[in-house]
């Protein structure tokens, strides 16, 4: 069962706790966790698990969506697994109880993005749920038609999209808004990316500027005189919108900030903003996690834990990641009377299981993470700035943000 509040995702769904009980596992399940995703226990009963409310107690393998909270992690035996997201910049506290708990942990987003690893990439599985969800909520917010219709009455004029951010989850954007009938110009600071657009059937913008190719596959972040360059030949298209939607992100560091407030405030009264990174800092200045605002005369709605919003799809798509990862982790043997059997024996030499590990044997494995928690300490601080007066009060509206009532706001909330 998840323990962090709002999250209605399950790590293991009924159709697949066969895949689980076929490799010999015993599969146990709380009672309850899959009913945040409208999955009943008895579905979990008729695959093949049971129902145990201590389960974890002594499981050899406990698997969640989300890190597992402290009080769970000292419920659970020494020298367990554990399989989950674990965001280590942000859940320090979770890593050292997982170490001095003696568990093996592995974060689904450490993963190496190597083609044998794609059908374990819980990061992109949840991204393709994230970026269908952004489109429908764009379309659901705009109070106009996506598509272009001809009628006996008239034509009304397709909604132009923008999307920002043409990786997996921008891509499943541009791909929805298509599918709805949408006019889709994309932009992204990847070369390949502008390829990627045109397939989806969506025009490509071209700024004329450096493309910002990082390891992996990844994006690099922008010095801020390219990110103002950005800014400023965006702003056209941005204006000329009816929706935006931006997904960019940039591994370990602040969601980069793509439109200021002074651009949204350009955008037509009625427009729709949908800010995917609001939650690790946001692409729109002004965007709020789990709210919509105003910004002008747009509203400006504010992803929050996006794939939780679609708990069944995205639980089956995470189950299967997790079961892709325990196949991997699962070894073979043969007696000498040709009698097969399976035991959970992850091979530490293999790069998946090894650069997924942050814990092991009471140790932080993860480099980086080790040396964020147990590094050689900082000098101390200089004394702290005495706090701006000004700071965390509301921003002042400018002329721009003369707002228009508009009937169709939608209520705070998502
Ligand atoms: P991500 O979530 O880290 O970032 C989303 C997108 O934002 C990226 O496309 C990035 O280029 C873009 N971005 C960053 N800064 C930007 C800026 N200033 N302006 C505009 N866009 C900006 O990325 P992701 O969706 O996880 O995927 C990134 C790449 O990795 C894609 O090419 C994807 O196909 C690839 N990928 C490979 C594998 C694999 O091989 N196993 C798995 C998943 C993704």
């Amino acid at each position: 069962m998840e323990s962090r509040e709002g999250e209605a995702r399950v790590a293991m769904v009924p159709e697949l706790v066969g895949k689980l009980t076929g490799l010999g596992y015993d599969v146990a399940v709380e009672p309850g966790a899959g009913l945040p995703a409208l999955i009943a226990d008895e579905e979990y009963t008729a695959a093949g698990a049971h129902l145990d409310a201590a389960a974890l107690e002594d499981a050899d393998v406990v698997v969640s969506v989300q890190p597992l909270s402290v009080d769970r992690i000292r419920r659970m035996r020494r020298g367990a697994t554990a399989l989950s997201f674990l965001p280590t910049n942000q859940e320090q506290a979770t890593v050292v109880e997982l170490r001095d708990a003696g568990i093996t942990a592995h974060a689904v987003e450490l993963i190496p993005r190597i083609s044998r690893a794609q059908s374990m990439d819980g990061l992109s599985s949840q991204a393709l749920v994230s970026g269908y969800r952004c489109a429908i909520v764009a379309a659901g917010l705009l109070r106009r038609f996506f598509p272009l219709n001809m009628t006996a009455a008239g034509t009304v004029q397709a909604a132009e999209v923008v999307v920002l951010g043409a990786g997996v989850a921008g891509l499943q954007a541009i791909a929805t808004s298509k599918r709805l009938g949408a006019i889709v110009r994309a932009y992204d600071v990847r070369a390949a990316a502008a390829e990627e657009i045109r397939s989806m059937g969506a025009k490509s913008i071209d700024l004329d500027l450096d493309t910002l190719e990082g390891a992996g596959g990844y994006a690099r972040e922008m010095t801020e005189d390219r990110a103002a360059r950005q800014r400023e030949l965006l702003t056209p298209f941005i204006a000329a919108a009816d929706a935006l939607i931006t997904t960019a992100a940039v591994p370990g560091r602040a969601a980069p900030m793509l439109v200021t407030r002074e651009m949204v405030e350009q955008m037509k009264p009625g427009s729709v903003v949908v800010d995917l990174a609001a939650e690790t800092g946001g692409n729109v200045e002004g965007s709020v996690a789990g709210e919509v605002v105003r910004i002008g005369n747009a509203q400006v709605w504010g992803g929050r834990n996006v794939p939780s919003q679609m708990p069944g799809p995205a639980s089956k798509l995470y189950a299967q990641n997790i079961v892709n990862l325990v196949t991997l982790m699962t070894a073979s043997d043969t007696d000498d009377e040709g009698n097969r059997s399976s035991r959970f024996a992850p091979d530490f030499e293999d790069e998946i299981v090894a650069s997924s590990c942050v814990t092991r044997d009471g140790v932080i494995v993860h480099e980086p993470t080790r040396q964020a928690i147990e590094g050689t300490p900082e000098p101390p601080a200089a004394e702290p700035d005495v706090p701006d007066e000004t700071e965390g009060s509301a921003p002042p509206l400018g002329a721009a943000d003369e707002q228009l009532d508009l009937p169709y706001d939608q209520e705070a909330g998502q």
